[in-house]
């Protein structure tokens, strides 16, 4: 068998036992770059695509979830996208593959993948004892918690464009952390969804800023999480900011990094002014401090 024919046999092989949905011999092939803190869960992950020809279409998974993409320079065709995607809080540690694939103007076909390595990751528990009425809302408060769950669920699927000066993020306040992201809470005997962020210490009335470029997408008051202020940074890439005693943005308003948004408070299920400060890609939360790493930001 000549020599470049046995290549091609063994790269359509090695393909195929890979992944053999996104490797049709034809399709054209694209490069897939990865970049984050750690594979590990709860860390978000930039991926950057880059294709011979310009593609009108491109999107990713990546363990199970959808990888919402947009061209670099934020026109189409494009032969560079750039989108988030995030290693879950819940994701096993090995091997795992984020695959994309797209279309040419012609109507080609185009795939690419990278194999990442996740690494096991054991969050905090933490055993507390409280009043029982920061344990279980009370009942009159359901309709209201169903109301809430429904808005953001909305927020968390926008896909707008990411602002041009999406760069590395700043800390919303200078305080430290007092609580981690993923402490596994347990209150009086029961197990609580792990934490989704990081509180950071503020007083009441400390300033609290955009720790990104986006647009804000909710200013308003949530059950727990009292005066709360949603950044939309694009391609389903979002911070939160809780427990504000006051807002000082609205619905709509593009903000930059380091932007007043409101002041620190202890609104909301809290028992003391602090800043929760929360990240997410889609509905999933991941460790804040992650996005202040400029090499998601190259
Ligand atoms: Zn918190």
């Amino acid at each position: 068998m000549p020599r470049t024919l046995l290549l091609a046999v063994l790269a359509v092989v090695a393909c195929a036992a890979a992944r053999p949905a996104a490797c049709a011999a034809a399709s054209l092939p694209l490069e897939v770059e990865v970049r984050a803190r750690e594979f590990a869960p709860g860390e978000p992950v930039r991926i950057t695509v880059r294709a011979p020809e310009p593609l009108v279409s491109a999107r990713g998974r990546f363990g199970g979830r959808e990888i919402r993409l947009a061209p670099e320079d934020g026109r189409t065709p494009s032969a560079s996208w750039t989108g988030w995607s995030l290693v879950g809080l819940d994701d096993p540690p090995g091997p795992a593959i984020i695959e994309i694939t797209g279309r040419t103007a012609g109507g080609r076909a185009a795939a690419g993948a990278r194999a990442v390595t996740v690494a096991a990751r054991e969050f905090p528990v933490e055993h507390l004892t409280v009043a029982a009425k920061y344990v279980e809302p009370p009942a009159d408060v359901a309709a209201r918690l169903a109301r809430e769950r429904a808005a953001l669920d909305a927020v968390y699927a926008r896909t707008s464009p990411p602002p041009p000066d999406l760069g590395p993020f700043v800390p919303p306040v200078p305080g430290p952390p007092t609580s981690t992201f993923g402490k596994r809470r347990v209150f009086n005997g029961k197990p609580r969804a792990p934490h989704p962020g990081l509180d950071l210490r503020a007083a009441e009335g400390d300033t609290v800023r955009s720790a990104g470029a986006g647009t804000v997408v909710w200013a308003g008051e949530l059950y727990y999480s009292g005066n709360t202020v949603i950044v939309d940074h694009g391609l389903g890439l979002f911070t939160i900011y809780a427990h504000l005693s006051r807002i000082d943005v609205r619905e709509g308003q593009p903000v930059r990094a380091g932007e007043r948004l409101g002041l620190a408070g202890a609104t909301g299920r809290v028992t003391g002014p602090h800043l929760h400060f929360g990240a997410k890609i889609g509905r999933e939360p991941f460790d804040p401090r992650a996005l202040y790493d400029p090499s998601l930001f190259d």
